[in-house]
C-alpha cells in the first residue's frame, strides 16, 4: 500500500529544499527523498565547500601581493587543516536539514528513488503516491566515452582529498577546472588543464585574457588538445591528449555535467525525455505527465547555478499552488569564477548581443592603476560593460579582479531590473569600495 503525499521531491538539494519548505508552509503533506546525505551539491559538494577552501587561497594571495609592502614572514596552505575547516561547515548540514524537515512535518526517505507509475515513486521496498512530484536530482559528470574513464576522479572526491597529490590533471577547462586548478596550484601541486580550444568559454574572452597571467604565475599548464584516454602507469596515471602524454597522480573530470535522470525509470512515470533532457513545458512541468515538475540542474532549463535552482523551485510551487502559469526568468543572473583573482559575468556576452542584433556601445578596459587594484597591489583588474544605445540599459557586464565576484551583483541587479548606465552613475556607493568603481565602468 503506497503512502500518500501531496508533494514528493526527489533530491534534497537547493531546488528540493526550497520547493518542499514552501509546499509544507502551504499545509501540504510532503516527502523528500535522497540517496546521499541531505543537503545536495551546493552545500555539500559544490559552492559552499569550495568557497570555504577558496578562503585559504584568498588569504595566501593577499599575503603574496602584500609581501614586502608591509607584510613579512612565510605563509602556506595546510591542506589537512583546510579540509577540517571546510568540514566544520559541511558536516553538520545533513542533520540540520533533517531537523528542519522534521519541524515542518515533512517525511524523509533515504535511498534511490524511481518512478513506479505516473503517480507513484518507489524507494527501496516502499511506495509513495503523489498529487505532484518534483524531479530535483541535480546533475552528474558527463560521460566522456574515453578509454580509462573510470580512472577519473570527480569534483566530489577532489573536494574530499585528505592529502593533495603532487601532480593533478584536469580534463576540461570550464569553471570547475579553473577554480580547482588555482586552489591546487596555490596549495603546491603541479597542475595541468587539458581543453580543446579556449578555456572558460562561458566567460567573456577579453576578461579571460586579462585573467590568464594568474594561471601562468601559478605555473598552471594549459594544453590545447582533446583527451583520448587515461591509462594507469607505475607512477600514477597518464592522460593521452593528442600527441601529448601527461603524467599525473590524480586526473579530475571537469568536462561538464548533465542532468542526473538516468536511474529514475522515467518511462514507468510517463515522463518523456527529449535528447537526453526532460521534456518540459515553459512552466517546468513534464510535457507528458502533468503531475510531474522539474527544477534546477535536473531541469537544465537555465544555467546550472544555485540561484537558478532556487528560482525554478519557486516557479514550480507557484504553478502548483496557484496554477499561475509562471515561467522562469533568468534575466541578468550573475555567475562568478572563484579563481584568485575572481572573474564574473551577468547578462549577455558581447557575441550574444551582436548575434541578437542589438545596438550597443562597449565600455571596457584593463586598469590595474585604479585605486581598488592599487591598494591591494593587484595586477589584474578589468571590465567590459555593454550599454544599449538609446535606452542606456546595461545588457551585459564582465569583470575580472579583486571583488569581481561581489561587484557583479551591482550589474546583475541593474540588468534584471532594467536600470540604465545613468542610474548606476547617479548612485552613491560607499567609497572606497569595489562597488564605487561601477560608475566609472559604465563610461
Ligand atoms: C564543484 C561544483 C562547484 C559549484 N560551484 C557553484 C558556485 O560557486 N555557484 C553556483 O551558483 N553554483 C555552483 N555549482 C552548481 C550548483 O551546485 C548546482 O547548480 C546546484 O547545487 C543544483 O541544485 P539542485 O537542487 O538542482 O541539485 P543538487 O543540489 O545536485 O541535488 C540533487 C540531489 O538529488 C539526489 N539524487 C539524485 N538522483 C536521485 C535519486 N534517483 N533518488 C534520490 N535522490 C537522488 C542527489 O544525491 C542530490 O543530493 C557548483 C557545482 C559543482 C559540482
Amino acid at each position: 500500500m503506497a503512502e500518500a503525499f501531496d508533494f514528493v521531491a526527489i533530491g534534497s538539494g537547493t531546488a528540493a529544499q526550497v520547493a518542499v519548505h514552501r509546499m509544507a508552509d502551504a499545509g501540504k503533506r510532503c516527502a523528500v527523498i535522497d540517496y546521499r546525505p541531505y543537503g545536495g551539491t551546493c552545500a555539500l559538494r559544490g559552492c559552499d565547500p569550495k568557497k570555504m577552501m577558496v578562503s585559504a587561497e584568498e588569504a595566501l594571495a593577499a599575503y603574496r601581493r602584500m609581501k614586502g609592502k608591509g607584510i613579512e614572514g612565510s605563509v602556506s596552505i595546510d591542506w589537512g587543516d583546510l579540509q577540517a575547516f571546510k568540514r566544520s561547515f559541511t558536516d553538520p548540514v545533513p542533520e540540520k536539514q533533517e531537523a528542519r524537515y522534521e519541524r515542518k512535518g515533512v517525511a524523509t526517505f533515504y535511498g534511490a528513488a524511481r518512478f513506479a507509475g505516473p503517480d507513484r515513486i518507489a524507494v527501496g521496498d516502499r511506495e509513495l503516491s503523489f498529487s505532484h512530484a518534483l524531479i530535483a536530482t541535480g546533475a552528474e559528470p558527463r560521460p566522456l566515452g574515453i578509454e580509462g574513464e573510470p580512472l577519473l576522479t570527480h569534483s566530489d572526491a577532489f573536494l574530499e582529498l585528505e592529502t593533495l597529490p603532487d601532480r593533478i590533471v584536469f580534463v576540461g577547462g570550464g569553471y570547475i577546472a579553473a577554480e580547482f586548478a588555482h586552489l591546487a596550484a596555490r596549495a603546491g601541486a603541479k597542475v595541468t588543464i587539458v581543453q580543446r580550444g579556449r578555456i572558460l568559454k562561458a566567460f567573456d574572452p577579453d576578461t579571460v585574457d586579462w585573467l590568464m597571467p594568474s594561471f601562468d604565475d601559478l605555473g598552471i599548464e594549459i594544453v590545447d588538445a582533446e583527451v583520448n584516454g587515461v591509462t594507469k602507469t607505475a607512477g600514477g596515471l597518464t592522460v593521452h591528449a593528442g600527441d601529448r602524454m601527461i603524467e599525473g597522480e590524480l586526473v579530475v573530470h571537469a568536462a561538464g555535467r548533465v542532468p542526473a535522470i538516468g536511474s529514475l525509470d522515467l518511462e514507468a512515470g510517463g515522463v518523456a525525455i527529449d535528447d537526453g533532457r526532460l521534456a518540459l513545458t515553459a512552466q517546468l512541468r513534464s510535457q507528458s505527465n502533468p503531475k510531474v515538475f522539474a527544477a534546477g540542474d535536473a531541469a537544465a532549463n537555465g544555467p546550472p547555478l544555485t540561484p537558478v535552482s532556487s528560482h525554478d523551485a519557486k516557479v514550480v510551487v507557484d504553478n502548483i499552488l496557484e496554477g499561475s502559469g509562471r515561467t522562469p526568468n533568468y534575466h541578468g543572473v550573475p555567475s562568478a569564477l572563484f579563481t584568485e583573482p575572481a572573474a564574473a559575468r551577468a547578462g549577455m556576452l558581447e557575441s550574444e548581443a551582436r548575434e541578437a542584433g542589438l545596438d550597443f556601445t562597449v565600455s571596457a578596459g584593463s586598469h590595474p592603476g585604479w585605486f581598488s587594484a592599487r591598494r591591494l597591489n593587484a595586477q589584474i583588474y578589468g571590465h567590459k560593460v555593454l550599454i544599449e544605445v538609446g535606452t542606456r540599459r546595461i545588457l551585459g557586464a564582465h569583470l575580472v579582479g579583486p571583488a569581481a565576484d561581489e561587484l557583479i551583483n551591482v550589474f546583475g541587479l541593474a540588468i534584471r531590473h532594467g536600470l540604465s548606465a545613468d542610474d548606476i552613475k547617479s548612485t552613491m556607493f560607499a567609497y572606497p569600495t569595489a562597488a564605487s568603481d561601477a560608475g566609472y565602468m559604465v563610461g
